[in-house]
């Protein structure tokens, strides 16, 4: 009968998932509880009179809420494989267009063939969308109307209950309507608080992006029916996707399943991942630069990554590239991820100073390079990064020697909403801002010389390293370092060691 049903189902084009692509609790990882209050719907769905004998409150509607990619799809569709449900989906979108012009009559039917095919969860995604707060500016008619068969059909349940109630007291066993509404949401703040009613989505689970360990399961989720290596660092790769979703995740292993195919091989490694989210943080490939674009753009990536490579207190160099990429248009050089950092997002003045030598030495090299008349603007956004370094240095993290200014902070960083504004200044003796302006200027003097003698003294480095991107385009991190132990300054080596 349940068969018979889904089949009608499918013929007024909805969708309903088949068997064999049922997924289960298994299948979702990295979502907090989400999953254990859901055992409530699955126990409802298996055995409805134990759940009812215990004197739980029947559920109707169940509210996912969270950001994109989280899998809240997954999920719903995990919840109805757990329970052998029907699962019928559709976003809010298509819900209203389904109905446009033939009035409320439809929904009737949906929730009709529903129960048919019970037990059954309908799934809407996007539900923000019907349930967005009623009579605002754009009234659509369609779309309340809609919206309010949907609500009272979720009431009807109501009835119903009371009424099958009724018979089964009588017939002694239960035979209540098992339909379950899900709706998604990524905008629990806009939906029509009649939505949330007690009786109707008065179950709200959320589902959050996954923290460290979440992204560890759900890459082994994805990870499980492939092959792969035993080389792939888990850990380094949870940190490499910090902020990442489900869903981000998924693609990433999918990317590196395609990468592993391009090299001929079935099995995923550490070097296909890593070209994987080089790939993601990158984006797509540009058009390539002329050559002579490419070897001045080599010099600035060059000098970087040697400079990295050289300070202690920068990570590692993960890899270095002059492919223009969507997302950086010249070239650029990425370090390992720092744990440390990451988690606390706390910075040390040895960190930030280095840093500022690493943003200012593509200048330098295309000056020592090309001179000063034939520079170049391809290093105007790292002189941007540079003067950010020294204002938190200087003005507003207050790590300044300089015993006018000490530890006085001379602007601090305004909160509008959830944005970090701009700084604004404090009322302090102008003298002070002349002072810092000063502090700001030396540093960054101080810090160009610094790394321009640091280049001159490691010329040799450098010229193989510019050689090297202009001929590969790509180096990674050990070819870099090879580089550098071989060809880098004794007196430099002896600092980095
Ligand atoms: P949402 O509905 O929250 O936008 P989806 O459920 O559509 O997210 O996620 C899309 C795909 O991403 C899923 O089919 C699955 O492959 C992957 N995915 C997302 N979240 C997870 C998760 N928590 N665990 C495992 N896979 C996930």
């Amino acid at each position: 009968k349940q068969k018979e049903a889904q089949k009608k189902l499918k013929n007024i084009k909805l969708m309903v998932t088949d068997k064999d692509e049922d997924v289960f609790f298994d299948d979702v990882a990295g979502i907090g509880d989400a999953k254990v209050e859901l055992m409530e719907v699955v126990d409802f769905f298996r055995k409805p009179e134990l759940f009812r004998a215990s004197g739980s409150r029947i559920p109707r509607g169940v509210l996912l809420c969270g950001p994109p990619g989280t899998g809240k799809t997954l999920l719903a569709r995990a919840v109805a494989g757990e329970a052998g449900a029907t699962f019928i989906a559709l976003n809010a979108s298509e819900f209203v267009e389904m109905f446009v012009g033939v009035g409320a009559s439809r929904v009737r039917d949906l929730f009709a063939q529903a129960r048919a095919a019970a037990p059954a969860i309908i799934f809407i995604d996007e539900i923000d969308s019907v349930g967005r707060i009623r009579g605002g500016a754009k009234g659509n008619d369609e779309r309340d109307q809609t919206l309010n068969q949907m609500l009272s059909e979720m009431d009807g349940f109501d009835n119903e209950a009371q009424v099958s109630q009724m018979l089964s007291e009588m017939d002694g066993f239960d035979n209540e309507a098992q339909v379950i509404v899900m709706g998604a949401t990524n905008r629990r703040d806009i939906l029509d608080p009649a939505l949330v009613r007690p009786g109707r989505f008065d179950r709200i689970v959320h589902v959050p992006l996954p923290d460290y360990n979440g992204r560890i399961e759900i890459l082994n989720v994805h990870l499980r029916d492939r092959s792969h290596s035993a080389d792939i660092d888990m850990h380094e790769l949870s940190f490499a996707t910090n902020g990442y979703s489900g869903a981000q995740l998924a693609n990433l292993v999918n990317m590196a399943a395609t990468v592993a195919s391009q090299r001929e091989s079935e099995q995923i490694c550490q070097q296909d991942i890593e070209k994987a989210l080089e790939f993601e943080r990158l984006g797509p490939e540009r058009p390539p630069f002329s050559e002579a674009a490419r070897r001045r753009i080599a010099a600035m990536e060059a000098a970087t990554a040697l400079t990295c490579t050289l300070l202690p207190a920068i990570e590692p160099v993960a890899l270095v590239t002059i492919v223009p990429r969507e997302k950086h248009p010249l070239g650029q050089t990425v370090v390992k991820a720092n744990e440390a950092r990451e988690l606390t997002g706390l910075w040390t003045r040895r960190y930030l100073e280095q840093q500022l030598l690493t943003t200012l030495a593509g200048r330098a090299a295309e000056e020592l390079i090309y001179g000063l008349d034939d520079m170049s603007t391809m290093h105007q956004m790292r002189i941007t990064d540079a003067r950010r370094i020294v204002q938190k240095l200087v003005v507003s993290a207050a790590m300044n020697e300089n015993p006018a200014i000490g530890p006085r902070t001379i602007s601090v960083p305004r909160r509008v909403g959830s944005l970090l504004m701009q700084a604004v200044p404090r009322y302090l003796p102008t003298e002070l801002h002349t002072v810092a302006d000063q502090e700001m200027e030396r540093l960054i003097e101080e810090a160009y010389d610094e790394v321009k003698a640091m280049l001159q003294r490691n010329r040799t480095a450098l010229d193989i390293l510019i050689e090297g991107l202009v001929e590969k385009s790509t180096l990674d991190g050990d070819e870099v370092r090879r580089v550098v132990e071989q060809h880098a300054s004794a007196e430099d080596l002896q600092q980095r060691a």
